[in-house]
């Protein structure tokens, strides 16, 4: 009786809110996560479904059980208008669909009331080999599933916070995907250590199906337990599940549920008891999230490309530009070095061109007589110093100006490259040939006494009179050499003094009569 008063008050307290759900539409699809399974969802949530329907019953109220994997598709799709799951999936669907908390769950059993949870880890009574979080390193761990808050995700924060990361640290990780199967993995030996949310292992115990006596709860040092809260448990707590309306609930018939949750009493199924309060802040479940970087967060603390470019748009722009800028520069100065190198290598070249057409006799390509004086006078301090033989021969083209007036000039040209090939050829590899100027040549001989200039100076005699120097036409062009030798001595110190020597010796060749050889009379080393 006394109840049946209660619901007429209530329902005249809910009048206004009942209209407007009338206008809101007749359909409000609750999505439940079933993470104790589907049919304890239907055995837990009903009675709310039930009391819904009797406080609105111009709206049809239907339970729809949601796994895990189910929620984020039926707030993607709408095919659900309110959800009640763990704050975890409360969050991800707050950032990315809009959903809205209208209500947080007070959780009951028996007589423990708390609008809070967290998560317990334990392991097996009898394990004397686990007692501390950093015992279960290399050990096998389960936990409910990888969306559940309770039954994983605040107990992984705990964990890391001690620097145990059983995603890493654990020998295995198993998610049987129910708080309920965790439990049972762990005390039948399955796994050796887990994590469920608080309550469960009270639930559990109660329904006779475990003995608390079995569980050892394993802690964080300096853990300091809230002595208001129920039940057993090893982290931080955070608010209960929140009743999340989505974005395309209408405002109205939200409005009309959130009231009648506010003030409903307790729901009571045979196991199990909830009510209703106002929405918690759930800035706690958004800070563990973020810390490890679950969805919606997956990418916290990374900066995307993306993100930054319209986060810092003008400052982009202008690093951009001068990217851009220095890149180009890059470019110009790499061109600009590439012609520089190209240049100093032409430059190069015509340096080396340079040296040898000063050093060269651009008509017959011997070395020039300014070249000349330089080698000689460099080797006759050599022979000097280290006593070694040096000669030279000087030799004259004879009655060549008749060459010229006769056959003009090119011709001239022709017999002198003819000549000077046959005594370069006449002469050694270490030999110097050089041409001195007009129709004079001059070889120096390291390393050759004066006997032995004498008889190249011979062989080149004859080399050049021995046989045409040019024809033309039919006609033979002859010519001779008066060559002059002479050989260095200690009183002959550089090109000069050896050039006297041996121009003395070709003068009294010509005079001899020509087409001969001369020896200077200057420093004969054996006079017999
Ligand atoms: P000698 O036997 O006394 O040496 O008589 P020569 O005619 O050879 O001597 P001379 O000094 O009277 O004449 C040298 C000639 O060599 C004069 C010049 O026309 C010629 N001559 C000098 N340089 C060149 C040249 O580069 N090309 C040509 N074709 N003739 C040249
Ligand atoms: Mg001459
Ligand atoms: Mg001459």
């Amino acid at each position: 009786m006394f109840r049946f008063t209660a619901l007429l008050l209530l329902l005249c307290a809910l009048a206004p809110s009942l209209c407007e759900a009338r206008e809101a539409g007749p359909e409000a699809r609750i999505g439940v996560l079933a993470n104790r399974g589907k049919e304890s969802c239907l055995e837990q949530w009903s009675p709310l479904i039930r009391t819904l329907s009797d406080a609105l019953p111009d709206v049809a109220f239907t339970l729809v059980p949601l796994d895990f994997e189910d929620v984020d598709r039926a707030a993607a799709e709408a095919t659900v208008d309110y959800i009640l799951a763990n704050p975890a999936i409360y969050v991800n669907l707050e950032v990315r669909y809009r959903a809205m908390r209208i209500a947080t769950l007070v959780n009951q059993l028996g007589d423990r009331i708390t609008a809070s949870f967290g998560g317990v880890i334990f392991t097996r009574a009898g394990r004397g080999d686990i007692n501390t979080f950093q015992d279960i390193r290399g050990r096998s761990f389960a936990a409910t599933s990888e969306g559940s808050m309770g039954g994983w995700l605040v107990g992984l924060s705990t964990l890391c916070a001690q620097e145990v990361d059983p995603r890493k640290a654990c020998s295995q990780l198993t998610f049987p995907g129910s708080h309920n199967a965790v439990v049972q993995l762990v005390l039948s030996g399955g796994a050796d250590a887990g994590t469920v949310r608080t309550d469960t292992l009270e639930r559990m115990a109660q329904k006779g199906q475990i003995s608390l006596e079995d569980v050892k709860v394993l802690l964080p040092p300096d853990f300091k337990p809230d002595p208001a809260f129920p039940f057993l448990y090893s982290t931080e707590l955070v608010p209960e599940w929140p009743f999340a309306r989505l974005a395309h609930t209408p405002e109205a018939q939200a409005k009309a549920v959130a009231a009648v949750l506010l003030t409903i009493p307790a729901v009571q199924t045979p196991d199990y008891g909830a009510q209703w309060t106002v929405p918690l802040d759930y800035e706690p479940i958004h800070r563990i999230m973020r810390e490890l970087r679950v969805p919606p967060y997956e990418d916290h603390g990374r900066i995307s490309v993306k993100a930054f470019t319209s986060q810092h748009g003008p400052l982009v722009a202008v690093l951009g530009s001068l990217l851009l800028a220095l890149v180009l520069a890059a470019l110009y100065l790499v061109m600009l070095n590439s012609r520089l190198q190209e240049a100093m290598a032409n430059l190069r070249e015509a340096e080396a061109e340079l040296t040898t057409r000063a050093d060269t006799d651009m008509l017959t390509g011997l070395c020039n007589r300014r070249r000349f004086s330089e080698i000689v006078n460099a080797e006759i301090a050599r022979a000097l110093r280290y006593e070694r033989p040096l000669s030279l021969i000087l030799m004259d083209m004879d009655h060549f100006k008749l060459v010229n007036d006769t056959w003009g000039h090119p011709v001239g040209d022709e017999v002198l490259r003819e000549v000077s090939g046959r005594v370069r050829h006449s002469a050694r590899s270490s030999d110097f040939v050089a041409r001195l100027g007009g129709e004079e040549f001059a070889v120096l001989l390291p390393e050759t006494t004066l006997e032995d200039a004498v008889a190249l100076a011979e062989r080149i005699r004859q080399a050049v009179s021995c046989r045409p120097a040019h024809m033309v036409g039919a006609q033979e062009l002859n010519c001779t050499l008066s060559l002059g030798v002479a050989e260095v001595c200690p009183s002959i110190q550089d090109f000069s003094a050896l050039y006297k020597a041996v121009d003395e010796a070709l003068y009294r060749a010509k005079r001899q009569g020509r087409n001969r050889t001369a020896v200077s009379s200057f420093c004969v080393r054996n006079p017999a």
